[in-house]
């Protein structure tokens, strides 16, 4: 059976229209999901900066970078001494200190 000119226009509208529609609803789906991982994120950082603890690298690092790696708020870098601790950036929540491998960082309440 083969298809008249006026069911492929009706057709072709269908598809188009229903792009239409689809492509805002798509868009704004992935804006809220955006949002919400944006919004998690950022209780995250707040649980974090509960923390009571400081966190600072003690002598005998190796320079392996693991604790760099894993510091969620970006506070470690390679200083004149070898790792540091960032204190403005830090959040306190110890992930250098339990990623450590050597155990180098210490841990003291405030
Ligand atoms: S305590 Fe957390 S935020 Fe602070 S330096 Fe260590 S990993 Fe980074
Ligand atoms: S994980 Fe430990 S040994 Fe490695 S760079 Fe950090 S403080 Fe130094």
């Amino acid at each position: 059976m083969t298809e008249t000119n006026s069911n492929l226009t009706r057709r072709r509208f269908m598809m188009v229209s229903s792009a239409a529609i689809a492509t805002p609803l798509l868009l704004n789906a992935a804006d809220s999901m955006a949002a919400a991982k944006t919004a998690e994120a950022k209780v995250a950082v707040t649980n974090a900066k509960k923390g009571n603890k400081v966190y600072y690298i003690g002598h005998g690092c190796v320079g392996c970078h693991v604790c760099m790696a894993f510091c969620p708020a970006k506070a470690i870098h390679f200083g004149d001494t070898g790792n540091e601790i960032d204190q403005m950036k830090c959040i306190h929540c110890g992930t250098c200190y339990r990623e450590c491998p050597i155990c180098v960082i210490s841990e003291t309440e405030f």
